[in-house]
């Protein structure tokens, strides 16, 4: 038993001690849920992690299981930071009011304005091109020269698409939207839609696969799925050809990010989404994937490289969002299904 005068000499050294002793340093870390697979992330995150010393943690599923968690969640979500293909489903996330705006010069130099929301709610990370791929034995890529061209009796049973139900066509049609106005717009897809040789088809894989067998003669698919198909199989009779290069410039799509509305680690979040527009991430970002940095100064992977160069279309992605529900509801007055 301790005496009482022993007893308060221990509680006293006690508290002496504890003055002394460090509390341990919680470790920074930062969360994100994340639409892109856990291969298209990881590497990124790894790097981050060895540079800052900030932990990442991620949970990767479908985008729209995503947005219901971080819905459902509300100001209890552990998430920081959200990642997902397609500006549209970024448009999404932010008028769900699901991500918060944030101030970085760091991001505004490296990302170019039309690939990030003028309210500084998401960016774009990478950049995919949507573009024209043709059969080489039987097109002349002469004859070749827009989308909109894609319309003309020229290509008469001759096209194949891919469903308008991807958000990756419903992005398409809305930009068209953006720059040519509804009435256009919807004569062009008409005209599209009476050039299918076959139905819209399931993916853009299928699409090439057709237009490779000779079922059709061109399509319009995101380039990586054509790296893709060509790392697979070299000798199928497939090329890339840019469209709208004298006018509007190809159509893009990102990858990208947002800091949710609900962060906890705002400035950890802040840095991730710094550290991936930055050269040492850029190419990791857009490589994994065969897409393009954002970064204007950030060379392409040698494969993606070999498809040439191209001016892309300026108009800001937020139109995509904006424009989406308009988009779904001409494509189905023009029959595109
Ligand atoms: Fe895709």
């Amino acid at each position: 038993m301790l005496r009482s005068h022993q007893y308060y000499f221990a509680i006293a050294l006690s508290c002496f001690i504890s003055l002394f002793v460090i509390p341990p340093v919680l470790a920074e870390e930062v969360v994100v849920y994340s639409a892109r697979t856990e291969r298209l992330i990881k590497p990124m995150f790894d790097e981050f992690t060895k540079e800052t010393g900030i932990q990442v943690k991620y949970t990767t599923d479908k985008e729209g299981a995503l947005l219901a968690r971080l819905k459902a969640e509300g100001r209890n979500t552990p998430a920081d930071m959200f990642i997902t293909a397609d500006a549209g489903n970024l448009w999404a996330a932010a008028q769900a009011k699901l991500l918060r705006p944030i101030s970085s010069e760091v991001i505004s130099a490296n990302i170019p304005e039309h690939l990030r929301d003028p309210n500084n709610e998401w960016f774009g990370l990478s950049i995919r091109a949507r573009t024209l791929i043709y059969n080489t034995r039987r097109v002349d890529p002469a004859k070749l020269s827009t989308y909109e061209d894609l319309a003309g009796p020229q290509w008469n049973k001759r096209l194949c698409l891919r469903t308008s139900k991807k958000v990756y066509n419903q992005s398409l049609v809305a930009m068209m939207i953006a720059e040519h106005g509804e009435e256009k717009t919807e004569q062009i897809i008409r005209g599209w839609v009476g050039n299918l040789a076959v139905d819209p088809v399931s993916d853009d894989t299928r699409a090439m696969e057709f237009v490779a067998a000779g079922r059709c003669d061109v399509t319009i698919v995101n380039t990586y799925y054509y790296g893709r198909l060509m790392k697979k199989d070299p000798s199928l009779p497939l090329a890339v050809f840019w469209p709208n290069q004298e006018n509007s410039g190809v159509h893009v799509n990102i990858s990208g990010a947002g800091v949710t509305r609900h962060a906890r680690n705002e400035r950890a979040a802040i840095k991730l989404l710094e550290f991936l527009s930055s050269d040492k991430a850029q190419n990791l970002f857009a490589d994994v994937n065969m897409e393009y940095p954002v970064n204007p100064e950030i060379a392409p992977d040698p494969f993606v490289a070999t498809w040439g160069d191209f001016k892309q279309n300026p108009i800001n992605l937020i139109k995509a969002g904006e424009l989406q529900i308009e988009a779904v509801k001409l494509m189905d007055r023009a029959g595109y299904r």
